[in-house]
């Protein structure tokens, strides 16, 4: 039974923990398909799904992996029949990871039949020797094929992700890439730098010494980032993510966050409560940040006894969630308006971190004026160590 005196939640996350093989710098919880799992894994997503339907209702919806893509036309109507069923359906911004291999005309049919409006498509190279070393499954022609199998399907909300200092990734491929990037017309980018998490081929080859990181390469990488996609039209709004405003909006009315930002990952940085279903997804819920098991059988298991596969729950002190949502929100181009801030947290910035806010403009990090807290570019490119001054 929905509760009515509660507030609902509005954005959900879901975790799809299938690829049809390992990248090699990939430390997300993924694995192998198998047929058989991904039908036990599909009923038992359903089944979550039935057990908090009635605690939201969803403005956003992000389908994340692993590679939702590879889930079968079955597979997939299963899922969005039965959120069709939980009125879960009809969310604003509704939108599923893609790898470039996995997409078809059928599917993306069906995506667009049931609500889905918004595509994020991990391309990361389009140069054929950097996918390869990477470890992707895609060709740099299935990037293109898929881009306009998407268009025709009707969908005009399009992220393409990118990564930058591949190892012997030149800046010259970089640039083409971009270049190349830009000439899709996508509405949404999403860039990262490589990051070498333990357990990965890619950490397990700099360890031995086949590479080295080039960090003044990977700098002017970011800034040539920067540059390309202002020059093609994108608004920065976070370290990494840029986005095109609608034709019909106008900026100066939309404040600093353009209007196509994915929202989904704005309500994140915003602080907002969120379900996360799958295994190994987070969840932020009346206060309680939860997190589900790892392990897809274990996860089955669970819910097969209609329970939730949750590892850990746990609530966290006002002062430190405050903390996080500072030190999250800093990641954004508009920074913390401190009207914004004391909303979501009521704390308010300039009383708790008046000094981590004064060392941060001293460094010329930051800037603050009357209304808002803001890292400047300079700090944007350290914000992971600007944002660690402000948890509690
Ligand atoms: S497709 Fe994505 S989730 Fe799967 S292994 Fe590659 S990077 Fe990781």
């Amino acid at each position: 039974m929905a509760n009515p005196a509660a507030i609902r939640v509005t954005s959900l996350y879901v975790h799809i923990p299938f690829c049809a093989q390992k990248c090699a710098y990939c430390a997300f919880y993924s694995e192998a398909a198998s047929g058989e799992l991904i039908n036990r894994y599909t009923a038992a997503l359903v089944r979550e799904l039935e057990i908090v339907a009635d605690d939201l209702i969803p403005k956003t919806i992000f389908c994340g992996g692993g590679t939702p893509s590879l889930l079968n036309l079955r597979q997939w109507e299963t899922i969005l029949r039965a959120m069709e069923k939980l009125n879960l359906l009809g969310a604003e911004e509704f939108t599923v990871e893609c790898n470039p291999a996995t997409v078809s005309a059928d599917k993306a049919k069906l995506f667009r039949d049931f609500g889905i409006n918004r595509i994020s498509m991990g391309v990361q190279s389009l140069d054929e020797k950097l996918l390869d070393r990477l470890g992707r499954i895609h060709s740099r022609e299935m990037v293109f094929k898929s881009f306009d199998i998407l268009r025709a399907a009707g969908f005009e909300n399009i992220n393409l992700d990118l990564m930058f200092a591949i190892p012997s990734q030149t800046m010259e491929i970089w640039r083409a890439t971009l270049h190349e990037a830009m000439a899709m017309q996508s509405e949404h980018l999403s860039s990262y730098e490589v990051i070498y998490e333990d357990d990965t081929p890619l950490f397990e080859q700099l360890k031995a010494g086949e590479f080295s990181v080039d960090e003044k390469l990977a700098c002017e990488m970011y800034e040539e980032l920067i540059s390309q996609a202002t020059n093609g039209g994108f608004h920065q709004y976070e370290i990494a993510n840029f986005a095109r405003d609608a034709k019909s909006i106008n900026r100066s009315i939309h404040q600093s966050i353009p209007s196509l930002a994915c929202q989904h990952n704005v309500n994140y940085w915003r602080g907002g409560s969120f379900y996360g279903l799958g295994p190994s997804a987070t969840g932020y819920v009346h206060g309680v940040r939860t997190k589900n098991w790892s392990n897809t059988q274990l996860y089955c298991d669970q819910l097969e006894k209609g329970k939730r596969a949750i590892e850990s729950s746990e609530e966290l002190p006002p002062l430190r969630r405050a903390g996080e949502i500072a030190a999250f929100g800093l990641r954004m181009n508009a920074g913390w308006p401190f009207a914004e801030f004391e909303r979501a947290t009521s704390f308010d910035l300039r009383n708790e971190w008046a000094a981590e806010m004064n060392q941060l403009a001293e460094r010329g990090w930051a800037s603050r004026d009357t209304d808002r807290f803001q890292l400047t570019p300079q700090g944007l490119r350290f914000a992971d160590s600007a944002a660690e001054l402000f948890l509690r």
